[in-house]
């Protein structure tokens, strides 16, 4: 995910600009991760979907994961390397991440897709400064948790959409009472 163009997009949105086309882009960016995060949460609870014929299999730690309709197989510890160190566990944003998944390809318009978006940064802002645990908001967006967490600070601070400056004072209240995290990204040094 290219954090600039998100931030691109609030701006826009902020100066009263409706760009379809990079709405659909942020959006779509985003769905795909949305889904890649959610497919990888299940494969990891025992669910892995073949990525041959769609059918979920439902496996057990360390064996070979085996589809029985088409054949398709590998050591369970080759598929868990595919994603093991990409941040793709969906941890508290499990449900935001299957509502926008649900409902931004039923969206009609360039303002309820905004919206939809908009909810899910929100949600995932709250989560980030939630602290306590890893956020979410590390595997939705990408990057070094110092990276990801200024970002979305810089974002709620410039937010000024109709209708947001509540969440806004929200965020901007979180970021004051904002204290050391007790949880350490490992990838950080
Ligand atoms: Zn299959």
């Amino acid at each position: 995910m290219q954090r600039y163009k998100i931030a691109q997009l609030y701006e826009q949105d902020a100066a009263g600009i409706v760009d379809e086309e990079l709405i659909d882009e942020v959006g779509f960016a985003i769905l795909t991760r949305c889904i890649s995060i959610l497919t990888t949460s299940a494969a990891h609870r025992g669910r892995v979907p073949c990525p041959v014929c769609g059918k979920i299999i439902d496996h057990k730690w360390d064996e070979f994961v085996h589809c029985e309709d088409c054949d398709w197989g590998l050591p369970w510890k080759e598929y868990h390397k595919t994603y093991k160190r990409k941040q793709l566990s969906a941890g508290g944003m499990q449900p935001f991440l299957e509502a926008y998944v649900d409902e931004f390809p039923k969206a009609a318009t360039p303002q309820q897709k905004m919206r939809l978006i908009d909810i899910l940064i929100s949600r995932y802002h709250g989560e980030y400064e939630g602290g306590g645990h890893r956020p979410g908001g590390l595997n939705l967006i990408g990057g070094k948790n110092r990276e990801v967490r200024a970002f979305l600070n810089e974002l709620a601070r410039g937010i000024t959409l109709p209708g947001r400056e509540q969440t806004h004072r929200e965020w901007v209240e979180k970021v004051r009472r904002e204290r050391p995290s007790p949880w350490q990204d490992p990838n950080e040094t």
